[in-house]
């Protein structure tokens, strides 16, 4: 069943779920996504020694109905697992249990998980930057930022965050009003694989009085090797946005140290350390509809930064704007 064919850039959860619902409703959906693999900020990245670290979202929970029931779908699916962990409040060396009971879920073998398993069968091509894609009489002319010419498209759907997605929506002037105005906070990142066990009595850890606003023990998640142990640091983004420019090794020994005072865990040889910095880690103030569709020019945009933050926010956008598109064809 050919239904005109969509281009959608960004393999991100949004974007996959966008793309999967279209797919299973007969569309021809191809995905075109700047890096080497999917996940977005649900990335998992691995280092030559094949040790791995969720640096962007290091788990999710859920809220709604709908989101319940996919997840559920995906743990039975063996992709999503609970994650029954220990977190504490840190104030530089004093943990206190954390307050709320609050049920936490990550993806297995790695966060990127979910995205490997929504595209599991789509046309995904990888490495490719896409540029605004440009009118040429009815249909959307896609081409990557060398100019080398990617398709001819019925339907553009932009899934990267609302500073990206409004460069790549230069053509719909309407959406660009909206989408620029949504402010992302950025995030720096430290992964860090550490020599010897560090004993500390809990898994993960909200921060305060520090540049850092979270850590976590990858290796003690769910499907995860639990040698080396490794952690996952989270600066605050007030720290980040002091610290936008700085050299990645600067930023890696700096929350290093934070976190050595936040855990007063002195000593902790790492044999892997590196930083990551995320400029458009979440929005703090969310465009307030779930996703934004030009309906006669079909060209439109989804992801965290309409409806809802967060993994959550990121699904339902997708979801609705391809069921969305589903009722207009
Ligand atoms: C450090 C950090 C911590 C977080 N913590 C949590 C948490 O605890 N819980 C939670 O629920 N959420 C958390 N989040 C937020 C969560 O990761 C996001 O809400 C969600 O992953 C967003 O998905 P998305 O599909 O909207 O966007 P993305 O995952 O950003 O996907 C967009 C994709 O578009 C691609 N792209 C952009 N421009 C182009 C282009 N020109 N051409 C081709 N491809 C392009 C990008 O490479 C990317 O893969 C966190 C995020 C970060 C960074």
């Amino acid at each position: 069943m050919e239904k005109g064919a969509v281009c959608i850039i960004g393999a991100g959860i949004s974007g996959l779920t966008c793309a999967r619902t279209l797919a299973d409703r007969g569309y021809r959906v191809t995905v075109f996504e700047k890096s080497r693999g999917v996940g977005g900020r649900m990335s998992t990245r691995r280092t030559d020694d094949g040790v791995q670290f969720d640096h962007g979202a290091p788990y999710f929970t859920v809220q709604g109905e709908r989101f319940h029931s996919q997840v559920k779908h995906w743990i039975s699916d063996g992709v999503v697992q609970p994650w029954e962990a220990k977190i504490v409040e840190l104030y530089q060396g004093r943990a206190d249990q954390e307050g709320r009971r609050v049920e936490r879920y990550v993806a297995v073998p790695g966060m990127n998980g979910i995205c490997r398993h929504l595209a599991r069968g789509l046309d995904v091509r990888f490495n490719t930057r896409v540029a605004p894609p440009a009118r040429d009489g009815d249909t959307w002319l896609v081409r990557d930022e060398g100019g080398a010419e990617l398709g001819r498209f019925a339907t553009v759907l932009i899934s990267a965050p609302a500073p990206q997605s409004t460069a790549l929506l230069k053509a719909a002037p309407l959406l660009v009003k909206r989408s620029e105005r949504v402010r992302m906070a950025p995030s720096w990142a430290v992964m860090a694989a550490f020599r010897e066990p560090l004993g500390l009595a809990y898994d993960a850890a909200f921060i305060h009085a520090s540049p850092l606003t979270w850590i976590a023990k990858n290796s003690g998640k769910p499907g995860r090797p639990p040698s080396p142990e490794t952690w996952v640091l989270q600066a605050t983004p007030a720290w980040t946005g002091e610290q936008l420019e700085k050299e990645a090794d600067w930023v890696t020994d700096r929350l290093l140290a934070a976190f050595r005072v936040s855990t007063g865990c002195g000593s902790g040889e790492t044999s892997f350390s590196a930083a990551h910095l995320w400029r458009h880690a979440v929005p703090p103030e969310p465009h307030p509809g779930p996703f934004m569709l030009d309906e006669k020019r079909r060209i439109g945009a989804c992801g965290d930064w309409c409806g809802g933050p967060r993994v959550e926010g990121a699904f339902l956008s997708g979801a609705l704007l391809a069921e969305r598109l589903c009722e207009l064809a």
